[in-house]
């Protein structure tokens, strides 16, 4: 009998409190469960289980603990209210990560669900990594880039993580795809959470546009004023993160890191859409994470700063807002103000050479780019090497070129530490056989993919072709965009581009060739780049030159340091660059770890 009788009526909240495990693996904080740590989570987690709601968006910060709130609503299910639930990451390989690292864990070390999914290890368990029976139902995990995996069953619960990630199929719009699973059920569920992306095209943004729009009202400690912390009311004293503090926005009262936590424990949410019933939307920036201190938070804002690609990150994932994009195209851009006369020799700013292929039918565009502290950039040099890319001879004359040795205004001799050489076009096998017995000079194959929020580096590079040469793929979109937004820089200093006065006319044409548009596409926006000039082999090789130095994975910034030090020498690329893959660290420095 007491199998049959029915669930005590639990809020998640409630059931996270008695019954959740954090693993020690997964959180800095293992050990029991406490909504109270991050009060806001109540909230959300209870919305998920309101009757009267079907729809929960979160639009938030990287850092508030979105994926717990995700974890609790799928232990929830498994334990109190036995349903089929689908969660969607946004790829595969991110569904295969979220099930290893952080469900497995809990089912594992959660005592309530452990009985109910049975071992993976044992036969016959119907446990893998993307599929878990229990009593009930089951849960399933797909990417959104694998369609067909959202096919067929019908789902009750609906879990939709980092949706600002996602990627269209040509069979559609994932989440559409995946809500037509649940239009079956009458006491369906959908979450969908992710930090936002471009003002636009963020999914998560106009998802939360139509709920009810909460905010997270906190008091203040001495006047008692309820408020939404803003970023604005965060100060400091110049170039000392140290000294950060909230200040209240009503009495002008200051709160250090304790008196905000107190504060966000006796916080509220409040609709500001309040008439929108069955969709609630909760905003959250990183200000309310007890995770992060305001001394740690203003020292990524400080660095993130410098340049408008990492500031993006900044507002994107710690303040948990969209970023309005100005460098959509460089209208105004001031050729005579960047052209610069360098004389013979490589400036002095430079630490770092790099070089970009561009291949054409008839020819081998290359530039050399150097770069500096803060990612300053001196464009040294442009070549255009006529020949034919089916045959040799112009080949021999880029791996001359790229073997070339350039001195700086010191008297250093540099030479070029990484080349990239682009195999998108009609002479992918001869650019394999020149770029794979050349790994060791580091000149790497590249394959430009497009499409918006593609990291510069897309993943691993693959050996997936013929030759079995490592080829790696340019989210050729995002490249552009760190491109543009630095020739709007017109300050010299962090990502400000110089040109020597040799550069043509023609060259800045091409740099400046292409534009974003925002095009409307399966049920909404996307931004795509086009070109408004038919020639853009100069953009691509400023492209695979930055490409080339992320593929290095160096510092420049611990280079200059460095060479500082040691005198007049060219920098040991080797020495610089990291022995293992570097993972980003849980909390802390996400700017780096998100681009
Ligand atoms: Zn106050």
């Amino acid at each position: 009998m007491k199998a049959l009788a029915p669930p005590p009526e639990l809020k998640i909240s409630e059931w996270a409190d008695q019954y959740r495990v954090l693993s020690r693996e997964a959180s800095a904080e293992a050990g029991t469960w406490s909504t109270e740590r991050a009060e806001y989570q109540r909230g959300i987690m209870d919305a998920i289980t309101d009757e009267k709601i079907d729809e929960v968006v979160v639009m938030s910060s990287a850092q508030v603990g979105k994926t717990e709130i995700i974890l609790n609503t799928i232990g929830y299910y498994i334990s109190q209210d036995a349903s089929p639930i689908m969660c969607i990451q946004p790829t595969l390989d991110m569904a295969a990560t979220f099930s290893k690292d952080r469900l497995s864990p809990m089912l594992r070390d959660t005592p309530v669900l452990t009985d109910k999914v049975k071992d993976p290890r044992s036969r016959d368990s119907n446990n893998t990594t993307y599929h878990k029976t229990f009593e009930g139902g089951h849960i399933t995990l797909v990417g959104s880039n694998s369609a067909a995996s959202l096919a067929s069953r019908p789902i009750r619960v609906l879990l939709f993580d980092e949706v600002d990630r996602y990627t269209v199929t040509s069979e559609g719009d994932s989440i559409a795809l995946a809500k037509k699973r649940a239009m079956t059920f009458w006491n369906k569920k959908t979450v969908m959470v992710s930090t936002p992306t471009n003002e636009g095209s963020s999914r998560i943004a106009s998802a939360f546009e139509e709920t009810d729009k909460r905010e997270y009202h906190v008091p203040c400690f001495e006047c008692g004023e309820d408020q939404i912390l803003k970023w604005k009311n965060v100060h400091w004293e110049q170039d000392k993160p140290e000294t950060a503090c909230y200040t209240c926005e009503h009495c002008g009262a200051v709160w250090d890191d304790a008196a905000r936590y107190r504060a966000i424990r006796r916080g509220h949410w409040r609709a500001t859409a309040p008439d929108v019933v069955g969709k609630a939307g909760f905003r959250l920036s990183g200000l309310y994470s007890p995770w992060t201190s305001l001394e740690n938070a203003v020292r990524e804002f400080l660095e993130a700063k410098k340049l408008p690609e990492t500031l993006r990150v900044f507002v994107n994932a710690f303040l948990g807002e969209t970023w309005t994009d100005e460098g959509e195209r460089v209208d105004d851009f001031d050729i005579a103000s960047h052209r610069e006369d360098y004389g013979e020799k490589v400036p002095e700013g430079v630490v770092v050479l790099t070089a970009g292929c561009d291949v054409q039918s008839d020819r081998l565009e290359v530039e050399v780019v150097g770069f500096g502290v803060d990612e300053e950039s001196w464009s040294v040099d442009y070549r255009t090497l006529y020949g034919d890319p089916n045959s040799a001879g112009v080949w021999a004359e880029l791996d001359a070129y790229l073997s070339l040795i350039w001195e700086r205004e010191d008297g250093v001799e540099l030479t070029i530490k990484g080349s990239c050489v682009d195999s998108g076009g009609h002479h992918t096998q001869s650019v394999y056989r020149f770029c794979k017995p050349r790994l060791g000079k580091r000149i790497f194959a590249i394959k430009g993919i497009g499409g918006e929020g593609k990291p510069l580096l897309n993943g691993r590079p693959s050996t997936n072709n013929n030759l079995k040469c490592k080829l790696w793929s340019i989210g050729v979109d995002t490249a552009k965009e760190i491109v543009y937004s630095r020739l709007k820089i017109k300050e010299q200093g962090a990502g400000y581009c110089h040109f020597p006065q040799h550069y043509t006319d023609e060259y800045f044409k091409q740099l400046t060739a292409e534009k974003v548009v925002k095009k409307y596409h399966k049920g909404f926006h996307r931004r795509e780049w086009i070109k408004v000039r038919p020639r853009n082999e100069a953009l691509d090789c400023r492209v695979y030159a930055l490409a080339a130095l992320n593929i290095l994975g160096i510092s420049v910034n611990m280079l200059a340091q460095k060479s500082g030090k040691s005198g007049v020498k060219d920098v040991d690329i080797e020495k610089a660059r990291p022995k293992r893959r570097q993972t980003p660290r849980k909390s802390g420095n996400f700017v780096q770890g998100w681009r």
